[in-house]
């Protein structure tokens, strides 16, 4: 290995961090005493005298000060929960939510799911026990269309504040209008950085308890010039770490699954390769989509002699805490999503993290003593690339899930909703839009029928449409079936990197015509056959987990059919597709493009920008033969605007879909400019040109 070139020595302070590790080693503390030791705990009795005095308390303290684990249990040891009320506390990831309700449930020795619970998308782990109930903040949101004044709740804790989901931000707003009616709820919106003051000024003043935290020092390091491949310098520098010194746990932040898993078999491979010569690295992932089995790995101790290192998304940045981190390796990246109520595209992109994102992470090695943070950027980066603070989710995504939400919670002008900060006006009112179009408002703006049904799904409105149409073409099973693979679509193909070639042809023979959804509703449908078998998984190079996982969102998507009354039925006829592609088709006529003459590259038939071209994903069975028409379901911008999930359809249904949007006599103009000849083509493009 060719080390980096690091400016750094380690000095007398790592003796110290090793003193400290060696004393927390000794000291295996109980879990009364880990629970006392928090920063939190010396604060207690003032925080629940403040809490009994005001209604509304805006909490704020260092990420693993102990404010998630601690501040419901202080509310329930001091009677919040009497009666069988709740204390509801939200977390803008699902992973942060199932692992503080099972840290929770550990520390109070109960059950997980009896009377310490968590509710996530899918899936539910909680019962009429329940009285602290972890949940994602938009299972709370969901909440609000059952419930509207949250009656079941005496305190509810929005917690982490910071990070301004988009959830996050829709409640503000709500919790603020129900505290007004509700006097005896409690209101608590805790956050990890010193943005207190805005959350303050909205909850008209709401006072501030700040938990002092005692962090250690923290050195930061830069590299000298920019890292191409941040990946390889982040490989090398954890081997690097590993090599080079006694102790400490070292915590790297990657962009998403993909990253994570091509670093942890770079690293074991590096270790394979030094073998015994270097001491045991345990290699710990965590990401959104991380099976819970294995989530609790990364909180096991680390074995005397061994070394873990965490690869995380910036799910470790405040949301997790794991303790032992003493060196921490920041590439500066973070996926984020971004929609363009312009061009109407929404993608994910990885970008530069923000001044606010860097000095976070840097301070997850200084928990356990003084730390040192490794940045993979220069200074000057740092100082001028990076943006202060991260752009509000509210400002940078399609709001069309949200917006149908608060029109079925009876907010009839989403326009004047109390935002904190205020979505653009122009997403606003494309989201409205492309309501509208989908059949979910009124021409007044008034939720209809369909639109009333579609908000029972917690989907994406084209989802649900997709699915209610497909009650049109007798193949509602079908459609979930598809729908439930398409949320694990991302990690459902297991391409490990010694055996691609293997994997890829095992990939191939699940193809069906069509594209990537009939291919998808073909796996499916053979692990059903296999009666769910792991085995076959094995010889397919099909990831198991993402097939529970998907017959777990399957069972919940059966059940809001049941609720909903979409009659349950198989395509009558399976050779013939036709059906499937329609429900599609009515669900996401925004989402399709039209293949260019000459090459490879698409443009969106409508609601596009003129002019930008996407492409079918390499990953795609529809690749190799691109058809003329397609719809897709995603489109990630990595080095291109890739559509993910690709499938085939003709344009004519496109009208029968939508007939607002499109027209039959604007398709077949399109369609014939594609059979144009070649040298007609470029005769035509010239002299528009000069025109
Ligand atoms: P905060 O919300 O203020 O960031 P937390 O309440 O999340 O703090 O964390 C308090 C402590 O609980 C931390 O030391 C953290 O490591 C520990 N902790 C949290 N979740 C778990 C878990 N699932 N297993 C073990 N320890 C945990
Ligand atoms: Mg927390």
């Amino acid at each position: 290995i060719e080390f980096l070139n690091w400016d750094w020595k380690s000095n007398s302070q790592d003796d110290e961090i090793m003193a400290k590790i060696d004393e927390a080693e000794k000291k295996a503390k109980t879990i009364e005493e880990t629970r006392k030791s928090l920063p939190i705990y010396a604060f207690r009795d003032e925080l629940l005298n403040a809490i009994e005095e005001f209604q509304v308390l805006v909490i704020v303290g260092e990420t693993g000060s102990g404010k998630t684990t601690q501040l419901p249990q202080y509310l329930y040891e001091s009677g919040y929960t009497k009666g069988g009320k709740k204390v509801g506390c939200t977390q803008p990831r699902r992973v942060a939510a199932m692992s503080v309700a099972a840290r929770v449930s550990e520390e109070m020795g109960v059950k997980l799911g009896y009377e310490v619970g968590y509710s996530i998308r899918f899936e539910d782990c909680t019962s009429d026990k329940t009285i602290i109930k972890y949940m994602t903040d938009g299972m709370l949101l969901r909440e609000f269309l059952t419930e509207p004044l949250l009656d079941g709740y005496n305190c509810l804790i929005i917690d982490e504040a910071h990070e301004r989901t988009l959830h996050t931000d829709v409640l503000f707003g709500l919790v603020k209008d129900i505290a007004r009616s509700r006097p005896d709820l409690k209101l608590l919106i805790s956050s990890a950085t010193l943005d207190a003051q805005k959350f303050a000024d909205y909850f008209d003043g709401a006072p501030i308890f700040s938990i002092p935290g005692k962090p250690y020092p923290v050195q930061i390091c830069y590299t000298k010039s920019p890292e191409a491949n941040y990946i390889g310098a982040a490989v090398t520098t954890v081997m690097q770490l590993h090599i080079t010194q006694q102790k400490g746990d070292i915590l790297v932040f990657l962009t998403g699954q993909e990253e994570i898993e091509t670093v942890q078999e770079s690293l074991q491979q590096a270790c394979r390769v030094l073998g015994s010569k270097i001491r045991e690295l345990i290699i710990c992932p965590i990401y959104a989509n991380l099976p819970p089995d294995m989530q609790g790995k990364i909180f096991e101790p680390t074995p005397p002699g061994a070394r873990k290192v965490i690869l995380a998304t910036n799910i470790a940045e405040t949301s997790i805490t794991i303790d032992g981190v003493s060196f921490v390796i920041d590439p500066g990246f973070v996926k984020q999503n971004f929609y363009s109520a312009k061009t109407r595209l929404e993608t994910l992109e990885v970008v530069t993290c923000s001044r606010a994102s860097a000095t976070q992470r840097a301070g997850r090695a200084g928990r356990v003593g003084p730390g040192h943070c490794f940045r993979l950027y220069t200074k000057h980066a740092y100082a001028n690339e990076m943006e202060e603070n991260n752009v509000p989710e509210i400002k940078r995504t399609n709001l069309g899930n949200v917006v149908l939400t608060l029109k079925s919670i009876g907010i009839r002008d989403v326009m004047s909703f109390e935002f904190m900060d205020p979505p653009h006006e122009q997403a606003l009112i494309s989201a409205l839009k492309d309501l509208s179009d989908l059949g979910a408002l009124n021409n007044e703006g008034e939720l209809t029928k369909l639109g009333r049904r579609m908000a029972e799904y917690p989907l994406d409105p084209m989802l649900s449409k997709t699915i209610i149409n497909s009650e049109k073409y007798h193949c509602s099973e079908d459609v979930i079936s598809i729908i439930s693979m398409l949320n694990v679509q991302s990690s459902v193909f297991y391409r490990p990197k010694d055996k691609k070639f293997h994997a890829d042809k095992a990939r191939q023979n699940f193809t069906k015509p069509g594209g990537d959804h009939l291919t998808l509703l073909n796996v499916w449908e053979q692990w059903v056959d296999t009666n769910y078998s792991l085995h076959w998984c094995h010889e397919n190079f099909i990831v198991y987990r993402s097939m529970t996982r998907a017959r777990d969102v399957r069972d919940q998507l059966v059940s809001l059919c049941e609720r909903t009354e979409v009659k349950l039925e198989s395509n009558p006829n399976p050779a013939d597709i036709v059906p499937i592609q329609k429900s599609f088709v009515a669900g996401f006529f925004m989402n399709t493009a039209r293949l260019l003459p000459f090459g490879d590259s698409y443009q969106k038939i409508k609601f596009g920008e003129a002019g930008r071209r996407i492409y079918i994903h390499p990953s795609s069975s529809l690749f190799q033969t691109p058809p003329k028409w397609v719809l897709y379901y995603e489109l990630v911008a990595t080095q291109k605007d890739y559509m993910r999930q690709v499938m085939e359809i003709q344009p004519q249904w496109l009208v029968e879909a939508a007939p607002t949007c499109y027209t039959k006599a604007e398709l077949e103009k399109l369609d014939s400019k594609k059979k144009m000849p070649k040298n007609h083509q470029a005769a035509s493009s010239l002299s528009s040109s000069r025109s």
